[in-house]
């Protein structure tokens, strides 16, 4: 039987995980300066949650989700993103009642059945946050901040971040008004997709990849001559506020993103370093000021963004290979492999991460194993070193032997790590 991994889904081994957690825990370290607390979520939901908040005439919704009918009856999916779990949560477990606003992160994997490509997987993970009950714009430019922060404490230099706003729905119909008269002569040249959606919502064509499609759209009215004055003045506290920040940003007018619940800011940024090919986008973002309501919540503005960590990791320099532990003890003898593992222990008790290689083996070899680990030292006990209470401490970056006593042991690796 040839059991591989679904297509599009990857394992990820210990050699690649420090850079996964490298990224992880630059993400949590600076929202949670933010304020931000970490909320989990199920893989699994109502499949109609995601048709409802997502579209029904976006890509995701009509073409890419998982959804499967349960031993019940029930059509469940798995979640292709997180905004729509973190709002049923909030309305489901009424949190507004217990603080004015709140500030959720996830990280976790999502579903997507995409056509597999460099950057672009069936399963992926994204690192994400909401805000809900904040109007802005002041949120919204710290959130644009935040990540920006983020990234670059990533070492990813090459970013461009693109913002725009599709104003409220007053301004999004006479948009739509707008937009279906400039596309009406159009109409025979969009791609099939975008003829069966037009009328649904013509938005759709501006976010339609289609090269055809994104030459009609390059020309387009834009959304921005269509917002009321209070949508204006959002932008532009918007924009003055990220002036203050002194965060770089460029006004796209035709960034309209392919979800459907999104109201005025809307911002992605861009990687432009090379490695990430054609799939550029880094992360995404706006604000989605109808969609707690139309959940049966209480009238509650949001804003979040979502960042694909596949994409991240490929924008992020490499770094020194790292070693997975601090101390690597080494029997000289077969007849101290018992008392090598008390050794271990009272290292670990003594907060170090430490590894041994309990079948023993020559003294070369298992010296020959801490190397390849990289292990910066290695402790030698041997027949000798126990009877006297000592271990050889050898640091096997400086190239120095020492014996010291075994109660000292473990307080003078944490001196040499520490130096
Ligand atoms: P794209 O235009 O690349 O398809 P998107 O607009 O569908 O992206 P969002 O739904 O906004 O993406 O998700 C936010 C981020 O998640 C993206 O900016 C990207 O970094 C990442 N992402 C989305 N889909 C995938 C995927 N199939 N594989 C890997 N990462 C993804
Ligand atoms: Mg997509």
């Amino acid at each position: 039987m040839n059991l591989r991994a679904v297509k599009g889904m990857k394992d990820i081994l210990p050699d690649e995980i420090s850079k996964w957690h490298r990224l992880e825990s630059a993400f949590r370290q600076r929202v949670e300066g933010y304020g931000f607390r970490e909320a989990r979520f199920p893989i699994v939901e109502p499949t109609a949650l995601f048709v409802r908040s997502i579209g029904e005439t976006t890509d995701i919704v009509e073409k890419e989700m998982y959804t499967f009918t349960d031993r019940g009856d029930k059509s469940l999916t798995l979640r292709p993103e997180g905004t729509a779990s973190s709002v049923r949560a909030f309305v489901q477990h009424s949190v507004q009642a217990r603080e004015p606003v709140t500030k959720w992160y996830y990280v976790g994997p999502m579903y997507r059945r995409e056509r597999p490509a460099k950057g672009r997987y069936r399963q992926f993970y994204q690192a994400g946050i909401e805000v809900f009950g904040d109007p802005g714009p002041f949120i919204d430019a710290e959130v644009i901040d935040m990540v920006v922060g983020v990234i670059s404490t990533l070492g990813i230099t090459e970013v461009e971040v693109l913002v725009n706003s599709i104003g409220g729905p007053e301004a999004r119909e006479n948009y739509r008004v707008a937009l279906l008269a400039y596309l009406a002569p159009y109409r025979a040249e969009l791609c099939a997709d975008c003829q069966r959606r037009v009328d649904a919502n013509p938005l759709r064509v501006l976010d339609c990849k289609v090269p055809r499609c994104a030459e009609i759209a390059a020309d387009a009215p834009s959304i921005l001559k269509h917002l009321t004055d209070d949508d204006r003045a959002h932008f532009d506290g918007l924009q003055e506020t990220l002036t203050i920040l002194g965060t770089p940003y460029r006004v796209d007018g035709s960034l309209v993103r392919g979800l459907d619940y999104y109201t005025r800011t809307l911002f992605e940024v861009l990687g432009k370093g090379e490695g990430l090919g054609a799939q550029n986008a880094l992360l995404g973002g706006g604000r989605y000021d109808q969609m707690v309501k139309s959940f049966g919540g209480p009238d509650t503005p949001a804003i979040g963004f979502a960042m694909g960590l596949e994409r991240l990791l490929m924008a992020m320099p490499e770094s020194e290979p790292d070693s997975h532990v601090d101390v690597f003890i080494v029997a000289a003898q077969a007849g101290v492999r018992g008392e090598a593992t008390l050794l271990g222990r009272e290292l670990r008790d003594a907060g170090l991460r430490v590894e041994s290689d309990l079948r023993g083996g020559s003294l070369k070899s298992q010296l020959r194993r801490a190397d390849k680990i990289n292990t910066r030292i290695a402790m030698i006990l041997g027949e000798e070193e126990v009877e006297e209470g000592v271990v050889q401490l050898k640091d096997l970056q400086n190239k120095t032997q020492d014996k010291v006593p075994r109660a000292e042991a473990a307080q003078r690796v944490h001196a040499l790590l520490s130096e």
